[in-house]
């Protein structure tokens, strides 16, 4: 009742204000979240790391809501040999695909985050700093972090709400070096 009051009375004063010929401003409507829907039917045992991987950058970002089995804005393929590496068709459009051999060496949770972050807009940044996800195998095989730092998710949430440069939303391809360690020595 109280609500349904107050709605009457904010009609009632818009159009007593209108009367006097000054107009309300609509406040700005909330930004529609993109979402985008991922397909996991190429991901084989991999599929339940994307589950993963989505909830993290979920939890982390604002303007963006990665989904399930909705669509297939983002597909992921597991693969066997030749690297993992992202496919970003547009901002939020593309392919990851994960390599079984570089996830029996470094942890696959953190290869797949941070392959669906080169499709949310994010570069590597190869300065082997196991804080930032973008650091990727720089970081090293015991480096298990999933997470994006704050910046890197921040960065992320902007890029959903319309800031930062073309070259983040534009088409590329980001082959990755998650390095194999070297062999033993015999
Ligand atoms: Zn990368």
């Amino acid at each position: 009742m109280t609500s349904r009051l107050n709605r009457l009375a904010v009609a009632f004063l818009a159009t007593a204000l209108a009367t006097l010929g000054i107009t309300v401003a609509n406040p700005a409507p909330a930004s529609a979240a993109m979402t985008i829907c991922y397909n996991t039917s190429q991901a084989g045992s991999y599929a339940s790391v994307a589950n993963q991987a989505a909830s993290i950058w979920n939890n982390a970002t604002v303007n963006l809501t990665l989904s399930a089995n909705c669509g297939s804005n983002l597909r992921i393929y597991q693969i066997t040999g030749g690297g993992s590496y992202a496919v970003r068709t547009s901002l939020g459009n593309g392919r990851v695909y994960i390599d079984t051999q570089q996830a029996a060496q470094y942890s696959v949770l953190r290869i797949m985050t941070h392959e669906i972050g080169h499709i949310l807009g994010l570069p590597d940044n190869y300065n082997g700093n196991c804080s930032l996800l973008m650091s990727g195998g720089s970081a090293g095989t015991s480096c298990t972090n999933p997470y994006p730092s704050s910046a890197e998710a921040n960065r992320v949430s902007n890029l959903f709400a319309g800031t930062f440069s073309a070259t983040d939303r534009s088409a590329d391809i980001f082959r990755d070096s998650w390095p194999a360690a070297l062999a033993p020595v015999s």
